[in-house]
């Protein structure tokens, strides 16, 4: 395959500009079409549930944007917007969009992202039950919290995750009272020590934010289409203003998999991020990674996408570009920055260093004696410790770590 076919690159997120960009640094100097489905340019989704959700939603989208359509214009990206591809015909190498126009490809790369899970409940479709992905859902989102503050009705957030959590903050910002429904036994559960869940949980609470764990919703119902109920199994009723519903999203890997491209909740990619088809990379949030060890990762982050997207424009290229960096990740609630580095799950013990309580501390994870994930709240410069420690395949031992006077920046200094 001629490297100066045009190449094609569905989705117009943060993985679909970097493919695009770093397709340019890697010397591709053929046609090269960015399309989303969406009206904007390329823009940044993390400030969609915290400041910018929080700031009233607001501002304008240019102040989220990845890089604008003028500075993509000038590395000879073009930009197609409001176009949304409905299917993938690998055979002829080509696109179809829903409005029935087709595009010849020479090489692809699916960068379709993820979309929120819908609460599988009745009534999870009504007015005023919101999802949050794009800047228009933060919008609406924003609209209706402060259409709850205006009416003294309650927002109730199904999910106490990262982006239910965010959303809870912001709210509360704007003047709403908030309920937050979570089905364990405490918030971020799935990614956090219970000592982080417990400071984020005092915190809400200190700014008014109601919890109810343990609580599985089983119907949303309301009058005249519009939401105003929230109903929990054992039979508690929560009257919502609004509901904002933040479970967690699903690789969007339809158009792939409809094509026949190896996908299993996610389109399979290798660690250079090429797919089952040689003409084909994926990057991003609609990936799921094969391990060495056989297991496939999904990882929903701007690093990730960063990263696979320039994986992915070697990979187009005929190079191979392994991404093995350490993960990482983070989440603003009011004035506490999580800060997370490396995967913590698998972990047996998990220690401190700093004020639980301020808060401003680390959780340490090990597995078998080996650091795996530092979670920081409020302590930057121990992220950027946790970074270069892991990076460095380096650990501390859980008396270091615990023993306030010991230099953990020293041991990153030694093996320098
Ligand atoms: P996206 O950015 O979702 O881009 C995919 C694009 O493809 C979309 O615009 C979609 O409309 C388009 N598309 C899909 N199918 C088609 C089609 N068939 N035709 C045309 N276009 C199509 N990550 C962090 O690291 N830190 C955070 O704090 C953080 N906060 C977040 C807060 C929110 C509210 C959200 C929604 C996400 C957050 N994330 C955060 C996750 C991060 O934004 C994503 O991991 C990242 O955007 C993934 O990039 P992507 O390019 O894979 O997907």
């Amino acid at each position: 395959m001629n490297s100066q076919a045009p190449i094609l690159i569905v989705g117009a997120g943060q993985a679909g500009v970097q493919i695009a960009e770093s397709l340019r640094q890697e010397g591709f100097g053929g046609e090269l079409l960015l399309i989303g489905e969406e009206p904007h340019p390329p823009y940044q989704r993390p400030p969609l549930s915290k400041k910018w959700l929080a700031d009233g939603g607001s501002g304008s989208a240019v102040s989220l944007a990845i890089r604008g359509a003028e500075a993509l214009a000038r590395r000879r990206i073009e930009l197609k917007l409001d176009a949304r591809v409905a299917a993938v015909d690998r055979r002829a190498g080509e696109l179809t969009f829903s409005n029935g126009e087709r595009l010849r490809y020479g090489k692809l790369a699916f960068a379709t992202g993820s979309l929120p899970r819908i609460l599988p409940v009745p009534g999870a479709m009504l007015e005023g039950v919101l999802y949050l992905r794009g800047i228009a859902d933060s919008r609406a989102i924003a609209e209706a919290i402060r259409r709850c503050a205006a009416d003294q009705q309650r927002v109730v957030v199904i999910g106490g995750g990262f982006i239910g959590l965010e959303v809870a903050a912001g709210a509360r910002k704007l003047g709403a009272e908030v309920t937050v429904i979570e089905g364990l036994e405490r918030l971020m559960s799935r990614v956090t020590a219970q000592v982080v869940s417990e400071a984020f949980e005092r915190v809400h609470r200190a700014h008014g934010v109601e919890f109810v764990f343990d609580a599985q919703v089983v119907e949303l119902s309301g009058r005249g289409g519009r939401v105003e109920l929230v109903r929990t199994a054992d039979g508690r009723e929560f009257p919502a203003g609004c509901v904002v519903v933040g479970i967690g999203v699903a690789p969007d890997d339809r158009i792939a998999a409809e094509a026949g491209v190896a996908c299993d909740r996610g389109i399979i990619v290798d660690e250079c991020s090429r797919t089952s088809d040689p003409v084909i990379a994926a990057a991003g949030d609609c990936t799921a990674r094969r391990l060495p060890d056989g297991r496939l990762q999904r990882l929903e982050s701007v690093q990730n996408a960063v990263e696979q997207g320039k994986s992915a424009a070697a990979a187009l290229m005929g190079r191979s570009r392994p991404f093995h960096a350490t993960p990482w990740f983070w989440s603003d609630q009011y004035d506490v920055k999580l800060q997370m580095a490396g995967l913590s799950h698998g972990y047996d013990q998990v220690v401190t260093r700093g004020d639980l309580h301020k808060p401003a501390f680390s959780a340490f994870y090990f597995r078998a004696g080996r650091l795996v994930a530092v979670d920081s709240l409020n302590r930057i410069s121990d992220h950027m410790l946790a970074k270069r420690l892991l990076d460095h395949d380096l650990s501390p031992t859980v008396e270091q770590v615990t023993n306030p006077d010991f230099d953990l920046h020293g041991l990153v200094k030694q093996s320098a």
